[in-house]
């Protein structure tokens, strides 16, 4: 036991580490099922005044919870540093992010969580006032994965929120200080006792799913597939954000220089532990020595590094040891198989560091091609023309997003309605997850339900119910009503 780990409730807190040399640099409780029904019950008795003061009004407190995190930016970026190893500019962009995801539903949730009126043109129905009115979940439970620990809880607690339900929100337990800091914030600005941290590892998590109205849950795709099941349990809807294997397709007409600086910005930024990062590259023949050329040259220039006062650098550590070991074997795999590593290819240093890396000769029967890698390799595959690499990109189990690189724009487009993915940016990557105004999951095994931004971004978080009232109550009786004439 270190000594920050004490026992509280008879349970063991979790100690928080620095990836890169292993540190302690907080701990957090590891809650019991009984002590999150019990959160849930009070967030459950505080709801209905939080719905009661609609969408204005919660817009406003969120304002005031923007001022907050832009006033403590620095503190939080000092915070998701010390739990996660990423550069001060990663860590520094979760805030801004969230910034900008609360500027939006602020100016656009009354509008999308407004009643609307449609016309009715069937015979029964046509002397009705119709109405469509968006009544919150009472309790969502928020779960989030390790990887942006500020930006990941605000994605989803934000429009929750908005839409005027209670969240519980439950943080990974790898890196749960981003998320304490979100439910911090909330309290400090003495806003309705409507957020609530619950923290912990998978048990904890399905307490959460086990006691809530609705689930957002952002991991892997094997934990969605439980909390799926657990949902199916009790009849809860709930919408999943999963893994992917996102696709990039240079096109032989591609501007190669921003092709590869754009592919190894979307392959490695976060060390590669991006839901939206390029995990592998089909190339059309007549642009391939030189992609890879550029690739390699550029991604053996990337520093790795821990500590920004040591000076600059690109990539950071991986999150856990599990995490490295997984790159590790599908790194080896590849080689076992063929493959050869044009830059990178192993574990370095101390912690969990693996060399940023670029492997060639791939093929579909790697590791490295079918699963999830989320660390910081680039695999590139040469195909004969724009059918292959389309074939190719679809020949996969995940479907989250992909990016195409092309001059031609329309081309692109083209290409992007072939894909089997939730969202496709063309010529740039993961520019998706900025363009609040899209809603954007995961098709396949990479997502279900319902979807981030837009409209459906907020209504998810809402029951629609269905009002009627009749336009002219004159009558005693109508003309459907017993008895029978
Ligand atoms: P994970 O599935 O291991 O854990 C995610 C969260 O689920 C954690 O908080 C964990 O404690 C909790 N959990 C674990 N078991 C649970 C259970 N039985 N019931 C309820 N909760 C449980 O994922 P991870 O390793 O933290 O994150 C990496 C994964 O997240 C990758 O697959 C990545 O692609 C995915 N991800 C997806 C998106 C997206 O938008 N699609 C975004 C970020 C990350």
């Amino acid at each position: 036991m270190t000594a920050t780990e004490t026992i509280t409730e008879q349970r063991l807190d979790i100690a928080v580490r620095n990836p890169a040399d292993g540190r302690v640099v907080g701990s957090v409780p590891d809650e019991s099922p009984a002590a999150v029904a019990a959160k849930i019950a009070t967030l459950r008795a505080n709801q209905p005044a939080w719905e009661a003061l609609g969408p204005k009004k919660r817009g406003e407190w969120l304002r005031k919870f923007q001022n907050w995190m832009i006033d403590n930016s620095d503190h939080i970026a000092d915070v998701l540093q010390s739990e996660t190893s990423k550069p001060r500019v990663d860590s520094s962009i979760e805030v801004p992010l969230i910034s900008d995801l609360v500027n939006y539903y602020v100016n656009n949730g009354t509008k999308f969580l407004a009643d609307e009126h449609p016309m009715s043109f069937t015979a029964l129905g046509a002397a009705k006032k119709l109405t469509k009115t968006y009544r919150p979940y009472p309790v969502v439970g928020v779960i989030t994965p390790w990887n942006f620990p500020f930006a990941m809880p605000g994605m989803d607690v934000v429009p929750a929120l908005m839409a005027g339900a209670a969240v519980i929100l439950k943080p990974s337990e790898v890196t749960p200080l981003g998320g304490a800091e979100f439910v911090r914030g909330w309290k400090a600005i003495g806003a309705p006792p409507v957020l609530e941290l619950a923290t912990g590892r998978g048990e904890t998590g399905a307490a959460v799913v086990e006691n809530v109205d609705y689930v957002q849950f952002t991991g892997s795709t094997s934990t969605g597939k439980i909390i799926a099941m657990q949902c199916a349990k009790r009849l809860v809807p709930y919408s999943l954000e999963l893994g992917g294997k996102d696709p990039a397709l240079v096109l032989s007409d591609a501007d190669i220089d921003r092709a590869a600086y754009g592919i190894a910005f979307g392959g490695l930024l976060n060390a590669g532990q991006v839901c939206v990062s390029v995990e592998r590259v089909y190339v059309e023949a007549p642009v391939y020595d030189e992609f890879v050329a550029k690739l390699t040259s550029h991604v053996g220039e990337l520093r790795q590094g821990a500590d920004d006062r040591k000076g600059k650098f690109d990539i950071g550590a991986l999150a856990t040891a599990e995490q490295r070991d997984i790159v590790a074997r599908h790194v080896d795999d590849a080689i076992a198989k063929g493959a050869r590593a044009t830059t990178g290819g192993k574990a370095t240093g101390v912690g969990t560091f693996f060399e940023p890396t670029v492997l060639v000769d791939v093929d579909h029967s790697m590791s490295c091609i079918t699963e999830e890698t989320f660390g910081p390799t680039i695999p590139v595959i040469k195909v004969a023309d724009e059918a292959e690499a389309i074939r190719l990109a679809n020949d996969s189990t995940f479907g989250l997003s992909a990016t195409v690189w092309t001059q031609d724009k329309e081309r692109g487009e083209r290409v992007a309605r072939q894909i089997e993915a939730g969202a496709v940016n063309i010529n740039d990557a993961a520019s998706n997850v900025f363009a609040f105004a899209l809603p954007m999951g995961g098709w396949k095994d990479s997502g279900v339900g319902a979807r981030w931004g837009g409209a459906a971004g907020v209504q998810k978080y809402c029951r629609a119910q269905a009002i009627t009232v009749p336009r002219v109550p004159t009558q005693k009786k109508e003309l459907i009503w017993f008895p029978y004439s």
